[in-house]
């Protein structure tokens, strides 16, 4: 854990979060400002700035993440509907935590290209 990270500071309770899944390896909450209906975050509780530091180690780790927020869309009732998985990566990207995080966002139509 590395303590001045916001999203690892969440990840250990230390700072309030909505909670929608945790296990032993990665945790999912609200986004504290939603870009749609539903707008969550699911993170690794270990501590990658971004996935430019995604390692061999921690494949298995990521693709937890997206299988975990595939079954959220399901549960939340836009599954079918469709949903948007996101890696902001870097600055150009608009990266603003730096702590490997994947947006789950759902319940509403999204436009291509994003801006
Ligand atoms: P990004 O811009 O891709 O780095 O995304 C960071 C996301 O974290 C943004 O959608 C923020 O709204 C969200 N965020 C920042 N602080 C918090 C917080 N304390 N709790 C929940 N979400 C947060
Ligand atoms: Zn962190």
């Amino acid at each position: 854990m590395a303590s001045d990270c916001l999203f690892c500071r969440i990840a250990a309770r230390e700072l309030p979060a909505r909670f929608v899944f945790e296990n032993e390896r990665i945790v999912a909450f609200e986004d504290i400002h939603p870009q749609a209906p539903a707008h969550v975050q699911l993170i690794p509780r270990k501590h990658i700035a971004s996935a430019l530091a995604v390692g061999p180690d921690d494949q298995a780790l990521v693709g937890e993440l997206v299988q975990t927020a595939a079954g959220l869309a399901r549960e939340l009732g836009f599954a079918e509907a469709g949903f948007r998985l996101v890696f902001n990566t870097n600055a150009a990207a608009g990266q603003t935590v730096y702590h490997l995080h994947l947006h789950l966002l759902g319940g509403r139509t999204f436009r291509w290209p994003p801006g």
